[in-house]
């Protein structure tokens, strides 16, 4: 009998020296002297990412967290255990400082794009290990952005230390289950005792990685009014120094379809010290700083997923032969791959020009018009991104067969995680409300219109100086639309604000891929990152239609129009 064949699973190699896109953005971006001390420590995440960690990711792949909350003798003790992978992932984050790197004034704006490039390393190979760190980077952020000097002399060493043993990581409780959007309907109350000590009493629905030490919080001072102003911003350590919590239980560990190895909890808060980080209302507006920091982690997680993934059914479609050759040199095979590079291509630029903003408003040398434009890419860059994150893992499954679907192969975790990424730090629908305030009267859009302009500017081939009119004429057709519907009022607004911020997200991702297409083709006589443009600007960028609102109303809730009955 002869021997059954056997397909061999697609492997990693060192994933920065593999990641051309990353590689060729850093060169760009980063001066060379920068870059030449920063290589070292990326191509060893690189390494690490497409190794040691990648197998100890597969091997590890049915450990999740538990939570024991009664000891053997019916103390309650709330203990959370998580998995092997995220102790080591603890650890290495600490050293190689995915958090602290932001924060060490050597490589000045550098130091958003360094630390962000460790993070698109480091985050598909460690189970969403990211997700304490972005809320960690978050509360430090916030922290220093609040000028409480107490709080931040006490935390933020802590936040952004590079010694495992001195690192603290964040929570970030917002969502409540009377909403998570809608997060003025929180019901968390704070008290303040006769010592004048506040404690914090409710339930928080969503609470990830409940082995933080610190949290960031929203409660609503007794006696204060209803909404968002009404709620005041706390910290709140959460144990003592014997490891106890502080008037916190954890109720249980919620049963998610992906990111299973997050331990997400509900908590009950019952008289939680908490100390004010600033004023008792405006706390909607004080932990801002925090979100728009998650909201940056999450595109980078969005398009380091999606590299992921291709760089998994890249290596498949070199070796799997169908029909008398390798997948990767069937047309249609091909074909399909490069429509998601080039959607990964688009995400990566957009992702990574926010991050540049942030460093350089860290830095002090943004410039107002960039301020309005860093405020608008948040929102415009998460929702954008972590739609192509959903859609290229469920393509990448595809592109396996039935491998794809099958578990112990690890490729289906890809998609289940990617789906929280249009999920939480604001939903699509909600980020593209935001994306309507957050135009600023306008300067916001100009402030886009001009870098996706200047961007276009640089274009010098014929071809990409033509895919580049394409963005702009997205752009106006946006515009247009934009002017038209402030006329039509809010519902007109809201009606149509998902097509329009997917549009300036989609037009702006153009727009940057031509801009460094012309650079590789100057610099590095590599025409990929063109192929990448023209097939991006082939892909849907233009998504702003007309719509009635009537059919709206009446297709999605199935009811009969009035005028046909
Ligand atoms: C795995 C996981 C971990 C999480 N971890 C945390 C955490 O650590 N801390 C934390 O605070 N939260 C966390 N969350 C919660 C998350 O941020 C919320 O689930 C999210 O913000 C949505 O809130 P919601 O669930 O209340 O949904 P809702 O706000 O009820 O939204 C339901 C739907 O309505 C839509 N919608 C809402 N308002 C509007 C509107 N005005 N117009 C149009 N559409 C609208 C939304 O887009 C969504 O599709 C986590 C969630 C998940 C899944």
């Amino acid at each position: 009998m002869t021997e059954p064949f056997n397909q061999p699973p697609a492997t990693l190699g060192n994933q920065y020296d593999d990641d051309r896109v990353l590689r060729s953005y850093l060169r760009r971006a980063l001066p060379a002297e920068v870059l030449r001390a920063l290589e070292p420590s990326l191509g060893e995440m690189g390494r690490l990412a497409g190794g040691v960690l990648y197998e100890l990711q597969l091997a590890d792949r049915l450990n999740e967290p538990t939570l024991t909350q009664w000891d053997a003798w019916g103390e309650r003790v709330d203990r959370l255990e998580v998995t092997p992978l995220w102790r080591r992932a603890e650890r290495l984050a600490a050293e190689f400082g995915v958090v602290a790197a932001a924060y060490e004034p050597i490589y000045g704006r550098f130091a958003r794009p360094y630390q962000f490039a460790l993070a698109y390393l480091f985050h598909p190979s460690t189970d969403v290990y990211t997700c304490p760190l972005a809320m960690t980077d978050g509360a430090a952020r916030t922290l220093l952005h609040s000028g409480n000097r107490a709080l931040i002399a006490r935390a933020v060493p802590h936040l952004t230390s590079r010694d495992p043993a001195q690192l603290w990581t964040s929570g970030q409780w917002m969502t409540e289950s009377t909403g998570g959007s809608d997060v003025g309907r929180s019901e968390t109350l704070a008290r303040r005792d006769e010592q004048g000590e506040w404690q914090l009493y409710g339930r928080k629905w969503f609470t990830s990685a409940t082995t933080a030490q610190m949290a960031l919080t929203l409660a609503r001072p007794e006696g204060n009014g209803p909404g968002g102003q009404g709620l005041a911003l706390f910290y709140v350590e959460t144990r003592d120094e014997q490891g106890r919590l502080r008037g916190i239980r954890i109720n249980r560990l919620k049963d998610k379809l992906g990111t299973r190895k997050v331990p997400t909890a509900e908590l009950s808060l019952e008289g939680a010290p908490a100390q004010l980080v600033l004023g008792e209302t405006g706390g909607v507006r004080n932990i801002v700083p925090m979100l728009h920091l998650t909201r940056a982690w999450n595109s980078v997680t969005a398009v380091s997923f999606m590299r992921r993934g291709l760089a998994l059914a890249r290596d498949y479609a070199r070796r799997r032969v169908a029909f008398g050759a390798p997948l990767a040199r069937q047309p249609l095979h091909a074909d399909t791959l490069a429509g998601l590079q080039a959607e990964m291509e688009g995400a990566f630029h957009l992702a990574f020009a926010l991050v540049e903003l942030i460093g350089a408003d860290e830095a002090g040398t943004l410039g107002e018009s960039e301020r309005e434009l860093l405020r608008l890419l948040t929102s415009v860059a998460k929702l954008t991104t972590g739609r192509q994150a959903v859609m290229v893992a469920s393509e990448v499954l595809e592109a396996f067969g039935g491998a794809g679907y099958i578990e112990d192969t690890g490729l289906p975790m890809l998609l289940r995680d990617s789906q929280v990424l249009p999920i939480w730090e604001g939903t699509t629908n909600v980020l593209a409300l935001d994306t309507l305030r957050a135009l600023g009267g306008g300067a916001g859009l100009a402030a886009l219109h001009e870098r996706a302009a200047a961007a276009i500017r640089t274009a010098r081939d014929a071809r990409l100086a033509d895919e580049g009119r394409v963005a702009l004429a997205a752009l106006l057709r946006a515009t247009e639309w934009l002017r038209a519907a402030q006329d039509g009022g809010q519902g007109m607004l809201e009606l149509g604000a998902r097509r329009f911020a997917m549009t300036l997200g989609r037009a702006l991702e153009l727009a940057l891929l031509v801009e460094h297409a012309q650079w590789s083709l100057d610099h590095e006589r590599d025409g990929r990152a063109r192929a990448a443009a023209l097939r991006f600007a082939r892909s849907g960028v233009d998504l702003i239609a007309d719509v009635d609102g009537q059919d709206v109303f009446a297709l999605a809730n199935d009811e009969p129009m009035e005028e046909y009955t």
